[in-house]
């Protein structure tokens, strides 16, 4: 399993460096954040995260996210991610992959909010193949 993690380190840094050319300064409004209401993650990542995360809580509420579960966070709000921390994501560095894609990459041209910094900056694509390295993640989590 560590060999496994040091490989989906490393594989995260070639992602941020091959994303530098598109790389804005977001402006952390958390508006992505806030329209996601489900998030695809990969076992392996979710290993990388719940070494990262202390709180057994949010994890689980996280797992059901990003199984697509309706997830009622902190009472009545459903379907938001448990680690935004008011307009910014307290698991930053071990976000995932689709996390860290987003704004660089824009499903149908049309996924971004219009206040965004990569609104009409961004890659369109249409199938999740097109996207960097996304071979490489199915390889390494496999
Ligand atoms: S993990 Fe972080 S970046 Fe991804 S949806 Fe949650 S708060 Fe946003
Ligand atoms: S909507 Fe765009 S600017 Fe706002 S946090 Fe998300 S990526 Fe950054």
């Amino acid at each position: 399993m560590e060999s496994m993690l040091r490989d989906l380190a490393a594989f995260y840094e070639n992602l941020d460096q091959m994303l530098q050319p598109t790389k804005k300064v977001c402006g952390a409004c958390g508006e992505c954040c806030r329209k996601a209401s489900m998030l695809r993650v990969y076992p392996l990542e979710l290993q990388n995260i719940r070494r990262f995360v202390k709180d057994e809580y949010a994890m689980r509420k996280f797992v059901d996210f990003s199984n697509n579960k309706v997830v009622k966070i902190w009472g009545n709000v459903e379907g938001l991610c448990p680690f935004q921390e008011g307009n910014r994501c307290s698991i930053y560095v071990v976000r995932p992959y689709f996390c860290r894609v987003y704004g660089h990459y824009n499903y149908r041209g049309d996924n971004l909010p219009k206040g965004c910094v990569y609104f009409s900056h961004s890659i369109t694509y249409f199938d999740k193949k097109e996207l960097p390295l996304y071979d490489d993640l199915n390889s390494l989590s496999q």
